[in-house]
């Protein structure tokens, strides 16, 4: 078995307020679990399993922290003593090196990809102020997709559209989401474990941009729509799940206390349905899928 995660930054299960909640306001069948509703069975016939992103420490949960417990599947808040945003810390980063699931899966003798193309230039301008995700791969030894990759249509940029990398003055070409999905699902065949990160949605979260979230919805739906159809469910689990709440409410800048939805398809599904409550347990979800 193969599984696919789609990592999206900062999005949580809530309510269902127009005013306030883009998915709501923008429905997409992929996105129709709310707060205090009965949880939806998904296009696909994928699950919702609200998650727990609070690990037991008080305050709200953050990036740092909460990306460090899914990909190593330790209590990463607990071990700082509070909710860390931004970028890995040390202790963060250390706990990414040695209990990295990209790690995890090449112990298993399994291959693992990260399917966001990276460039030399990230690593040699943020030094050890990388992602956790890209911590995460390099801690299992697999190399990155390169700015190469993604022109050869053979990686993804974490906003499907190329159009990030552009403004940054990179010759690339536009893809649409569509084109991205395809990509994305081809890539997902060759590899046993691929990671995806979208962070726009973190990113609009914190800017309350009611205008600009229905592409964001959008997109997300185009991504799951287009994807799924091209991957054998029986052979390939996808995996979607976010490390905290926030634009799910964007009448708060800040992120909120809100449950994350984990969202299964394929045939790994139970193993999910049965292990994960909090972000902790999906590490080894995916391991025991994998296994
Ligand atoms: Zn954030």
């Amino acid at each position: 078995m193969r599984v696919l995660l789609l990592f999206v930054d900062g999005v949580g299960i809530g309510a269902r307020d127009s005013e306030q909640n883009p998915f709501a306001r923008f429905p997409s069948p992929f996105f129709s679990f709310f707060k205090n509703e009965p949880l939806p069975v998904l296009p696909h016939g994928g699950v919702v399993i609200p998650t727990r992103a609070d690990m037991d420490v008080s305050g709200l949960p953050q990036s740092a922290s909460g990306q460090t417990a899914i990909f190593t599947g330790r209590n990463a808040a607990q071990a700082l003593g509070h909710h860390q945003s931004g970028m890995p810390t040390p202790t963060l980063r250390q706990m990414l090196d040695e209990l990295s699931i990209f790690k995890s899966v090449r112990a298993l003798g399994k291959t693992g990809v990260f399917a966001n193309a990276l460039s030399q230039h990230y690593f040699d301008h943020r030094g050890e102020r990388i992602s956790a995700t890209a911590r995460a791969l390099i801690a299992g030894g697999f190399p990155w997709l390169t700015m190469e990759d993604l022109r050869a249509g053979r990686a993804v940029s974490h906003d499907l559209t190329n159009e990030f990398l552009r403004q940054m003055k990179f010759e690339m070409p536009v893809r649409t989401p569509a084109e991205s999905a395809k990509i994305l699902a081809e890539i997902c065949q060759r590899a046993d474990f691929t990671l995806f990160e979208f962070i726009l949605t973190d990113m609009f979260g914190h800017n309350q941009e009611m205008s600009q979230a229905e592409a964001i919805v959008r997109r997300l739906d185009i991504l799951l729509r287009t994807l799924l159809p091209l991957v054998n469910l029986k052979e390939t689990t996808v995996v979607l799940t976010s490390d905290h709440g926030n634009f799910e409410d964007l009448s708060v800048k800040t992120h909120t206390h809100n449950l994350v939805p984990t969202c299964v398809w394929g045939t790994g599904q139970n193993i999910f349905v049965e292990r994960v409550k909090r972000l902790e347990d999906l590490a080894g979800s995916i391991m025991a899928v994998l296994a």
